[in-house]
């Protein structure tokens, strides 16, 4: 999942980060400041769940002498699970509100939803399990990508805290109109729900005989 679109050589002179981000799908992740990585604090605890911990953060911050394949996928992998730490600061919720507010994550597929702007969200914390997914606020349903090159994005980039902690955290973002339900009908009348109504005459009966 998280070397997918791994490409090698072709960006050799740019910074790692600025390569990493410009890979297609990539396109959904915020930059993380030099200054957030650096800071040992942020990282505490990922040198457990990182191989080849001190080389992928010697890669990330272009620190690196050695390099290979293996060695790459750990830095992709503690990038992400750094993203994911840093989306969820002040400072990485106001990026991923900037992307939002130009609709950088798409929108919900859902037609009564009228094209409401979606964020990232995982549905697993644990790196390699699931591509990332998009959370709508207005029908609070999760979708799958739209995109090919998204499905090939780690959710674990983004976690499954961010997106709720996103709209906790810019409220006025939530859309104030409740979703609307769709109404199948045919000919125009609405179609006869055998199973609501059943449900209605049982309730009924139910009660009939505590009244007795
Ligand atoms: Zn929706």
């Amino acid at each position: 999942m998280l070397s997918s679109s791994y490409s090698y050589g072709s960006f050799s002179e740019m910074p790692w980060v600025t390569s990493f981000l410009s890979e297609r799908g990539n396109d959904l992740l915020c930059e993380v400041p030099v200054e957030f990585i650096e800071d040992s604090f942020n990282l505490t605890g990922l040198d457990q769940q990182v191989p080849y911990y001190d080389d992928a953060l010697d890669i990330i911050l272009d620190e690196s002498t050695v390099d290979s394949d293996v060695l790459q996928e750990s830095a992709r992998l503690l990038y992400a699970l750094i993203h994911q730490r840093y989306v969820i600061t002040p400072y990485g919720l106001g990026d991923m509100k900037r992307k939002y507010k130009r609709g950088e994550f798409g929108k919900c597929p859902r037609v009564l939803c009228n094209h409401q702007p979606s964020v990232p969200v995982a549905v697993t914390q644990k790196p390699g399990k699931d591509c990332v997914r998009f959370f709508c606020p207005r029908c609070k349903n999760i979708y799958f990508p739209k995109s090919r090159y998204h499905e090939g994005v780690d959710g674990v980039f983004f976690g499954t805290t961010f997106a709720h902690l996103f709209f906790m955290t810019y409220s006025d973002l939530i859309p104030q109109e409740p979703p609307h339900e769709y109404v199948p009908r045919i000919f125009g009348f609405r179609i006869f729900d055998e199973e609501a109504y059943k449900r209605r005459h049982e309730a009924k009966a139910i009660k009939m005989k505590e009244e007795d």
